[in-house]
């Protein structure tokens, strides 16, 4: 009998979580407060033994990221002797991840203007607004408990970037959130390395290998582990999804999706046909791992070590090309989520009947492109950051809208991560062939 590959597996648990997840949705809510699902005993156990199953399984991805992305990026940058070759990377990559998310942000921004979601003949839709009006402090409380007591003004932009140094060396190391601050200090120990000679160098290069490799091992092994994680994260979704809110949000919903598959599918592929010059479809399923990973983890910084393997194994790109572009990519470089950000604020504003003149769209559209290099890869991340360009903004009441997003944020979440996380690897791709490398030839392609 032929083995069954583990990509068919994870798609086999997916549809198998889709259903499971959709019995235990329509058989065991007893109420649907608004922002949260009320469960029968049976569907809140089963929703926990769900969430235990995804929460190990991701945790057992995190666990990985830290040795993953630190050696990773030392080992790329010292290993590449001297520091020309390193800057000609980051000059390329920034100006790759600041196009394509610009992109993005304006694809949305015109879905959002010419669709329009939050109106009906022109004016906010009602049923939202009585929706957001029965249950306003519920609406906002989620929003409030979810980002805690982040500040909200400008200087909130401003912390976002101030995470980036930390104050002590070891702190970088400490919880995922701090990505920034690890990719800073692989960074300066990189290019630190090219500096000092002698066995010193040596030695550290050989340590730094060293965890790199047993970090990619490791990371292997978890994969076995995949399809049961990607089943509880489903699962759990699936059960939680509230669907009557979704149906009234079916507009904002369609947008958001519309935007998200018109830059996967459409802008992405062009950019590797036309700059890259490989073809589009070979790399979707170089990727196929990494897409169905993103898609049920919602978080990019988990899926990191997954699109590493896949960009080195499958699309044979470079160690020195993807050390260096998919760990900055997993935090700095978020499409789907800058195009998110953008597509809700404006519905925001629609649905409250707040102006949004030409100007005030420049301010969202710069906003959404400065927060998301600052977003966190994790689950809802991006709530953080429309709090911020609302606030910006000035938009009165905007936080009970938020909170009713944030009762169909998962779906959408699942969408923008693989958007984010296909587009880190776009990245590496287009910058590997930059760098005159064979990427996606057939031979490697063929492997499963
Ligand atoms: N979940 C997204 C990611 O990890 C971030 C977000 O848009 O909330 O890429």
């Amino acid at each position: 009998m032929r083995k069954i590959k583990p990509w068919v597996w994870i798609l086999i648990a997916m549809v198998v979580a889709l259903i499971v997840g959709g019995i235990i949705n329509k058989t065991c809510v007893v109420s649907d407060k608004g922002a949260d699902l009320e469960f029968n005993q049976t569907g809140t156990t089963l929703v926990s033994i769900f969430d235990y199953i995804g929460t190990l399984f991701m945790n057992l991805l995190k666990m990985v990221i830290v040795p993953l992305v630190f050696s990773s990026i030392v080992v790329g940058i010292a290993g590449l002797g001297k520091t020309d070759g390193f800057a000609r990377l980051g000059v390329k990559t920034v100006a790759y991840y600041a196009m394509t998310s610009l992109i993005a942000i304006l694809i949305g921004l015109t879905l959002v203007n010419l669709i329009q979601p939050g109106l009906v003949d022109g004016k906010p839709n009602e049923a939202i607004k009585s929706q957001i009006e029965s249950k306003e402090a519920e609406y906002s409380g989620k929003v409030s408990a979810k980002i805690g007591d982040t500040s909200k003004d400008m200087g909130a932009v401003r912390d976002l970037f101030l995470r980036m140094v930390p104050q002590n060396v070891f702190e970088a190391f400490g919880a995922n959130n701090k990505m920034l601050s690890l990719i800073f200090v692989a960074l300066l120990t990189g290019i630190g390395m090219i500096f000092i000679s002698g066995s010193g160098r040596g030695a550290l290069l050989g340590f730094f290998e060293g965890v790199n490799e047993l970090a990619m091992l490791i990371t292997n092994w978890v994969m076995f582990l995949a399809p049961i994680g990607v089943f509880g994260l489903v699962a759990e979704t699936v059960s939680q999804t509230g669907f009557p809110i979704i149906q009234l949000l079916a507009k904002y919903f369609g947008v958001v999706l519309a935007a998200l598959l018109i830059h996967l599918l459409v802008v992405m592929p062009l950019i590797l046909f036309f700059i890259a010059k490989v073809n589009p479809w070979r790399h979707f399923w170089a990727m196929r791992n990494a897409l169905l990973t993103a898609f049920s983890t919602s978080s990019s910084s988990a899926t990191l070590p997954i699109t590493m393997r896949a960009l080195r194994e499958k699309a044979g790109a470079s160690k020195r090309v993807t050390s260096f572009v998919l760990p900055l990519g997993a935090t700095v470089n978020m499409d789907g989520t800058a195009l998110y950000e953008c597509v809700a604020v404006m519905f925001v504003a629609q649905v409250l009947g707040f102006d949004m003149s030409f100007g005030v769209q420049f301010t969202v559209v710069t906003l959404a492109l400065l927060t998301s290099i600052g977003v966190a890869g994790v689950p809802s991340a991006s709530l953080v950051a429309i709090t911020i360009i609302v606030y910006n903004v000035g938009i009165p009441g905007a936080e009970a809208v938020i909170g009713l997003l944030l009762a169909v944020d998962r779906p959408l979440d699942m969408t923008r991560t693989a958007v984010n996380v296909f587009s880190d690897s776009c990245g590496g791709i287009v910058i590997a062939k930059s760098e005159g490398e064979d990427v996606l030839s057939i031979k490697r392609n063929e492997a499963p």
